[in-house]
Formats: C-alpha cells, structure tokens, sequence
C-alpha cells in the first residue's frame, strides 16, 4: 500500500522532529529503562491520511521514527 508524500518524508527523521499533521498518536507512551539518563520512550502513531504506522522513539540506537506498517 502506497504511503502518502508527508509519512514519505517522515521516516527515518531524528528523535527530535515533530509528527506530520496527519499522524495522531495511538495508544499509550512505552516508557523503557529505569535509570533516567538511560531510558527511554516509544510512541506509536498512524497517519489519518493513508493509514500509515510509525513508532517515534527517543532511544538514540535507533531512528527516531521507523515506519513499520504501510
Ligand atoms: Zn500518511
């Protein structure tokens, strides 16, 4: 299934960009770790647009957004 322009541009961006306009967040926040200094956080969202599944983490291991379900 095609992604529209906006999750296109979304994927793989830092932990620090805000969610496109279109996406609204799904369920509660993941909080991972107990340490402060060393946890931290997922949240899903889904595009209103295409229907497109994001995963917006601040683990800096990882990509702050991962697109997981187009
Ligand atoms: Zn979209």
């Amino acid at each position: 299934m095609a992604i529209c322009t906006l999750c296109d541009k979304q994927d793989r961006k830092s932990h620090g960009t805000k969610p496109h306009e279109y996406l609204r967040e799904q369920e509660e926040r993941r909080i991972f770790g107990g340490a402060k200094k060393n946890g931290f956080t997922q949240q899903d969202y889904q595009c209103l647009q295409c229907r497109a599944k994001f995963t917006h983490s601040t683990d800096k291991n990882d990509f702050g957004w991962t697109l997981w379900q187009g």
